[in-house]
């Protein structure tokens, strides 16, 4: 709707199809009804991508402050909630309603709900069979972003297309997602389900596909695993069949903190209580062998595992929550394939693909929705620039 806003307004003809009743439904159900539109201080580190930097032009021509200019211009109030992270004050719906606007202004046809059955190309045009009749035009722009959340419409097409058209994709996967565990993998978490606190969580191998990340924020523990933003960051870079390492302690000062001197005549778990949460400071405690006994009577051997517990707790989570539950899509069409500075598939003339369906995958926090908006900018400018077949 962004992409097509811009082209209309600037004179292009433009068709939008969607197969959903509703527009926009991604956006209503984003931020808890109040829609994360973007973060003040995007940048290119809070992107995915095996093309690393992929994004970064893309973002620089179109940074937050563009999007937040918008936004001001259709009065639209807005609050910061936490490290640059902009929200509605009063619902997401505005954000659609101030899309559907702007393709409005720009005399966007829009049409939906329409199924796209087949899409061909020839000499110097792309032809779409829908449930609405034929429609040829001079460019196609694939935005039909991710797989998370079939429920409101999700679907592989821009994926499937692009494997037809012999266009590569890096395989997809959840991301932002919670983190679940088995008893076989765990014990000890079902007692702990409800507990939260800040934590440090490392995820993913450095130098492999995305690389690692530490992320520094809120975990919570759930009947079924592992969520709350530091593990929804974390899942992106995680992989089947790799630990993920959780500092329980929040990066404290262990050796200060547990030096004999201060703590000697209290037992573990008390002394683990004054920093965690009771209950995660006993299960810990209990795994570690320690819980009854004084500080100044655990070993050093004893005392060095505790730390290794508490500090950095090392395990393989069983898999994640899954596309039902995952904020975003990891992977999608590769970046290899495309023109940074349009979007435009470089073995396929006229056709663009952008948003979700590319593989840039966003921190949590508005990044995936400012990509969406660089990235349709990106797009839609280099189209305009082109002189291309208004159509
Ligand atoms: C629960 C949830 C909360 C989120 N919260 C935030 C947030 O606060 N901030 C943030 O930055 N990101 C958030 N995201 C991620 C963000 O919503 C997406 O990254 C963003 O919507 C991607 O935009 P897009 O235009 O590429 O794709 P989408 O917004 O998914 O739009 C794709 C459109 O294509 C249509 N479509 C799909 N398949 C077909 C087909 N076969 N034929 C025709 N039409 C089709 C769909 O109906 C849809 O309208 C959230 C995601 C979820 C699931």
């Amino acid at each position: 709707m962004f992409c097509a806003g811009i082209l209309g307004q600037r004179g292009h003809r433009v068709l939008l199809l969607d197969h959903a009743e509703t527009l926009g439904e991604k956006i209503r159900i984003s931020g808890g009804g109040r829609c994360n539109f973007t973060n003040r201080d995007c940048g290119p580190e809070h992107f995915l991508s095996l093309g690393h930097g992929f994004a970064a032009s893309a973002i620089r021509r179109y940074p937050p402050s563009r999007f937040i200019e918008l936004i001001r211009r259709y009065r639209i109030a807005f609050h910061e909630k936490h490290r640059g992270q902009l929200f509605c004050d009063d619902s997401s719906k505005q954000i659609v309603d101030m899309l559907v606007a702007e393709c409005a202004a720009g005399s966007v046809t829009l049409q939906h709900p329409v199924q796209v059955m087949g899409v061909e190309k020839s000499a110097q045009a792309w032809q779409l069979n829908t449930s609405s009749g034929q429609h040829i035009a001079s460019a196609l722009i694939l935005a039909t972003g991710g797989l998370p959340v079939p429920a409101i419409g999700a679907t592989a097409f821009a994926l499937d297309l692009a494997r037809s058209l012999d266009i590569p994709v890096v395989a997809p996967r959840p991301g932002l997602v919670p983190l679940a565990f088995t008893s076989e993998t765990v014990s000890g978490l079902d007692e702990l389900a409800g507990v939260s606190l800040p934590v440090m969580m490392r995820a993913g191998v450095s130098g492999q596909r995305y690389g690692d990340a530490l992320f520094q924020e809120d975990l919570l523990i759930t009947h079924k695993g592992l969520s709350g933003p530091a593990v929804l960051q974390a899942s992106s870079y995680w992989q089947e069949g790799e630990a993920i390492e959780i500092d329980w302690s929040n990066g404290f000062a262990w050796d200060e903190r547990f030096a004999e001197g201060r703590i000697g005549g209290r037992y573990a778990e008390a002394a683990l209580a004054d920093v965690l949460p009771g209950r995660l400071a006993k299960v810990l405690a209990q795994q570690s062998s320690v819980p009854e006994r004084k500080w100044a009577e655990i070993g050093k051997r004893d005392r060095e595992r505790l730390r290794q517990w508490v500090t950095s707790w090392r395990v393989k989570p069983a898999g994640t929550l899954g596309w039902k539950k995952a904020e975003v899509m990891v992977g999608g069409i590769d970046t290899s394939a495309l023109d940074a500075n349009s979007m435009m598939v470089k073995s396929h003339p006229g056709l663009y693909c952008i948003g979700e369906c590319v593989d840039v995958t966003g921190h949590l926090g508005g990044h995936n929705f400012q990509w969406a908006w660089a990235s349709a900018y990106a797009c839609a400018t280099s189209l305009v620039g082109s002189g291309q077949k208004r159509s």
